[in-house]
């Protein structure tokens, strides 16, 4: 079958280092380092393995002043197209902002620091740096960490707070003149990454979108809700960049880029794959990528054990969460029936919002499968 020009939104052109988003331009696929980044040469391998697999942008998570300066010789060792995850700490940008060529920052965060400080003045700051270092900007907004107000202001719509903070932001970044910048608006719900982006598309269809499923977990599982994501929008002419997030080992870190160049050629040839219609009926487990604040290397290993371990859970509808780290663990296990989020010696075990306690690597295992076979009796009583 002959690939179509896949119809595609007219967006405006951003450019990212030599990469060109939007306005027609071939579709960017990224993935992100998942090594320690002050460790620079484990890192620049990364980066270097991911463009050899066909990556068109590497983002890196950077939360402190040392991560910021390990920066300066992760550019020195790579020519790639380099992005940063700034997550907590927008202060961190006028450091980092002279590495990269893109700055990746989250409305949701900003509230973190400075609190009594206009969030105008914080994205101003974060929109100076990029400007004086030649960086475009994401805004990249996720589902577990929404601006804490519009979660307020509508408290039973979780695609209504992040719509309205992608479009707010789009707004200041406009109102600052600051025109090289993308979206993304991630869940880890794939309908409610086709709900967010075709609302925001609809309202904003000159920003460029960068395509994410978060948290989509162990492949085949996270490679088929994203496709259910991509298949819909990229269809609809929606998506500039796209990321496939697997919880992969980092030696498999090229599935990523790999799954999502398959799909990207899928849809550009009319390939879409049949779906199972009861998928999100069934067991449902949601796992981050992993990243540099990953909080211990055993992440990776303890996402596929509890894969393992509720494999005969198969044909409940429960939703389990995995996630690496402190940062975005806590707000984005809320909404899974069963979570876990690593410390570095321990896991957090919770039950919906509610702690259950805090366990061994080795002892969360069990403990979880308990959980488990009392949320099931008690689907099956009632
Ligand atoms: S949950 Fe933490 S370790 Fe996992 S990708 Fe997000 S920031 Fe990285």
């Amino acid at each position: 079958m002959v690939a179509k020009p896949m119809p595609r939104n007219p967006t405006r052109s951003v450019s990212i280092g030599r990469v060109t988003v939007g306005d027609g331009h071939p579709i960017a696929v990224q993935s992100m380092t998942a090594t320690k980044t002050q460790d620079v040469a484990a890192t620049v391998a990364l980066i270097d393995y991911l463009v050899e697999a066909g990556a068109d942008i590497v983002r890196i998570a950077v939360d402190s002043k040392s991560d910021a300066e390990a920066l300066a010789a992760i550019r020195g060792g790579t020519d790639a197209v380099l992005s940063v995850d700034l997550q907590e700490n927008y202060r961190l940008a006028p450091l980092v902002a002279p590495h990269v060529d893109k700055i990746r920052y989250n409305p949701g965060h900003l509230h973190h620091l400075e609190k009594s400080k206009p969030i105008r003045d914080k994205v101003a700051a974060v929109v100076d740096a990029a400007s004086r270092s030649d960086c475009a900007i994401r805004i990249g907004v996720n589902c577990g960490s929404v601006d804490p107000a519009l979660a307020e202001k509508y408290p039973n719509d979780s695609i209504a707070p992040m719509v309205r903070s992608a479009v707010e932001h789009a707004e200041i970044l406009d109102e600052l003149g600051y025109d090289r910048f993308v979206v993304s608006l991630k869940d880890s719900d794939p309908a409610k990454v086709i709900e967010a982006n075709r609302l925001f598309a609809e309202e904003r269809p000159d920003v460029p979108l960068h395509l994410g499923v978060t948290e989509a977990g162990l492949p085949p599982d996270g490679v088929i809700k994203t496709r259910i994501a991509f298949e819909q929008l990229l269809s609809r002419g929606i998506g500039d960049t796209i990321r496939v997030s697997l919880t992969v080992p980092n030696d498999r870190k090229h599935e990523e880029i790999e799954a999502g160049r398959q799909i990207l050629d899928d849809v550009a040839h009319g390939r879409f794959r049949s779906v199972p219609a009861n998928l999100s009926h069934r067991l449902n487990i949601i796992s981050c990528p992993s990243c540099s604040r990953v909080e211990n290397e055993a992440f990776v290993d303890l996402a596929q054990n509890v894969k393992k371990l509720c494999k005969y859970a198969e044909e409940f509808d429960v939703t389990i969460a995995v996630m690496g780290c402190r940062v975005n663990g806590p707000g984005e296990t809320d909404d899974a029936d069963l979570g876990l989020w690593c410390a570095p010696t321990f896991v957090n075990l919770k039950r919906g919002e509610e702690l259950i306690g805090a366990y061994s690597y080795a002892d969360v295992l069990p403990k979880l499968r308990e959980e488990l076979d009392e949320l099931i009796a008690a689907r099956k009583d009632s």
